[in-house]
């Protein structure tokens, strides 16, 4: 009788703990290996939410995967027993109908996704929380809403061990992808059939060669708002919001499922380390987020600020996802930018549907990178999954 063969995740935030779901129903005995708590307030994957949505500007790639991301998500909720996904639609509004609108639009409309332009008074009518200033177009989308990140971290933690995979503690120093081995902090080593690098923001100063060229960490500004009470009505029926606007945009998620107000701005830092206790915002860095948005939001002024902080993502230069053969046995996932969240349990499926079956490795990379619809085999290996 043939044993399972084995998996070693590195890193518990959502894309190696998705990572670990698709391998341990794929059959690999699994242990990630995970340096802080889980859910980590460090990494990239929590605070409350993170959007999905269609609209993708000209990468048509990323709005064709995110189909599929649902029906992923869809099994993850079944596993985990409760849905974690809240629909709101989507709006955006720009200076003009250029760049990013015209792609989205162009793409929603040769897929067959509903959308709709609004003149800057029907928005400001159906959401009066929000001013017509500047609105040159508003594209307002029905599909698309909130995964509710911390929650969803949290639910695949408690679930991964009933399904066998083994969720450790430790800090890997050294990686050997040759021999898919860690080395601890320490001196102890694990390896297995299979490593996963999944480091978030972490890999730059993990694989400096294989990486630090291509992915930047990068520190970003949150602030969490308190709607005053005559706009709570409108922020209760909100779509997620993309501002989009050439003096600096922000994108606002409204307050669902007792989640506060979130803004943050569009731009990338591309600067610290996500190993710096750093994560605390300046009141002047709440200013710069809260500047963008005080065109926007009718009667700023009124919101109560409950926090700001700073948070890590890995970006990489086009923004496109790396999913890739660091040698033979050893796998890494990185360059989520500010997009990857929604994608994670399709990655993760579609990561172990390959582990499983190396012919299909080589598809991973392009239909991952967003340029590449999935080859004909790991189409049907990602819907055997759930048949
Ligand atoms: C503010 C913000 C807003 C975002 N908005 C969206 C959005 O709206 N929609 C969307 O789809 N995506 C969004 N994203 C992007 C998405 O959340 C991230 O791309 C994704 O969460 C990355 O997950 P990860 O597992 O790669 O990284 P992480 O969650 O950072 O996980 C990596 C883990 O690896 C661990 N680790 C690192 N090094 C070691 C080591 N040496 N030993 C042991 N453990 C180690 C870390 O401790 C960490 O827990 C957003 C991200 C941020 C930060």
């Amino acid at each position: 009788m043939s044993s399972s063969p084995t998996a070693l995740v590195l890193g518990a935030g959502i894309m190696g703990l998705s990572a670990a779901w698709g391998l341990a129903r794929q059959g690999f005995a699994v242990r990630v290996v995970e340096q802080d708590a889980v859910p980590n307030p460090r990494g990239a994957s929590v605070d409350h939410h993170r959007l999905i949505r269609h609209a993708y500007g000209h990468q048509a790639g990323y709005m064709r995967m995110i189909d599929p991301a649902y029906a992923a998500w869809d099994m993850l909720w079944r596993d985990l027993g409760e849905v974690l996904h809240v629909p709101t639609g989507v709006l955006a509004v720009s200076d003009s109908a250029a760049g990013w609108f015209e792609g989205s639009r162009a793409n929603l409309a040769a897929d067959g996704h509903a959308h709709a332009d609004l003149t800057p008074a029907e928005v400001t009518a159906r959401w009066p929380m929000l001013t017509e200033a500047g609105i040159g177009a508003a594209l307002h989308m029905p599909a698309g809403g909130v995964l509710l990140a911390d929650r969803i971290v949290a639910g695949l933690a408690r679930h991964l061990p009933t399904r066998g995979v083994t969720l450790e503690r430790g800090r890997a120093v050294a990686i050997d992808p040759d021999r898919a081995a860690l080395t601890l902090a320490d001196g102890s080593t694990r390896s297995a059939d299979l490593l996963v690098v999944a480091a978030g923001p972490w890999a730059p100063r993990l694989l400096p060669n294989a990486i630090a060229p291509r992915v930047a960490a990068s520190r970003q500004i949150l602030v969490l708002l308190e709607p005053p009470p005559r706009h709570r009505d409108a922020w209760a029926r909100a779509p997620m919001l993309l501002d989009l606007a050439d003096r600096g945009g922000f994108y606002a998620v409204p307050p669902v499922a007792g989640t506060p107000l979130k803004i943050g701005d569009h731009r990338f830092s591309r600067t610290g380390d996500a190993e710096a206790d750093d994560r605390a915002a300046s009141a002047a860095e709440a200013e710069e987020i809260l500047a963008f948005a005080r065109p926007r939001l009718r009667d700023l002024g009124d919101y109560r600020v409950l926090g700001a902080r700073a948070c890590y993502y890995d970006v990489e230069d086009a923004e496109r996802f790396i999913l890739e053969p660091l040698a033979p046995r050893c796998l890494v996932m990185s360059g989520f930018s500010g997009h990857g969240f929604k994608f994670a349990a399709l990655l993760g499926l579609g990561l172990a549907a390959a582990a499983a079956e190396p012919a299909l490795l080589p598809a991973l990379t392009p239909w991952a990178a967003g340029q590449a619809p999935p080859a004909p085999g790991l189409l049907a290996a990602l819907e055997a999954i759930d048949a």
